[in-house]
């Protein structure tokens, strides 16, 4: 079977920029949407030997409260129907957010094996704020990672190839 990582998570918080970083292609997929992926975008990875597509998906939600709930489910369910591997990216930042909960809500149906990636990590003072994740009780590791500057993704993919 293909191994095939989708990576999943509201708006704004570095799904493009990680997927970016894994496929190490920025210039392929950058989009123009000022920020904003409406479409998937598949691309190619590598980690100690082992290959995999990755999925960017949309995350771009509109409307009204509702219409969050079921395009979020939308998204979450083809991801994990598609997928062997879920990365749900959440903010360190902004801690957890109640569209967070939503995610958490959906990606608690999935049997695919699941990360949590608490991004933006970018220096290693904001690695214990990671444990806030916790209190989304969803059955995944949390791994603090900088999709910016790459800390901490070695740690997640070390983790991920061996699900493969
Ligand atoms: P998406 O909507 O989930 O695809 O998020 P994007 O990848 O478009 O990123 C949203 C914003 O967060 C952009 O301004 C990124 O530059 C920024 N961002 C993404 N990853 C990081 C990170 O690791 N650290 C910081 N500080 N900013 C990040
Ligand atoms: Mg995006």
């Amino acid at each position: 079977m293909a191994n095939i990582v989708a990576i999943v998570g509201r708006p704004n918080v570095g799904k493009s920029t990680f997927f970016n970083r894994l496929i190490e292609k920025r210039e392929a997929i950058m989009d123009d949407e000022s920020g904003v992926t409406r479409d998937r975008h598949y691309g190619y990875a590598e980690w100690t030997g082992h290959f995999f597509t990755v999925i960017d998906t949309g995350g771009y939600v509109t409307g009204s409260e509702d219409k969050f709930e079921s395009q979020i489910r939308k998204q979450v369910k083809l991801a994990i129907d598609e997928a062997s591997a879920v990365i749900f990216l959440v903010d360190i930042r902004d801690g957890v957010t109640g569209m967070d909960k939503d995610f958490a809500n959906v990606l608690r149906t999935s049997k695919k094996p699941l990360f949590i990636a608490a991004n933006k990590t970018d220096t290693p003072d904001k690695t214990m704020l990671a444990n806030e994740f916790y209190e989304l009780g969803l059955e995944a590791e949390i791994f603090p990672v900088s999709a910016e500057n790459g800390s901490g993704t070695g740690e997640l993919l070390d983790e991920l190839v061996k699900t493969f």
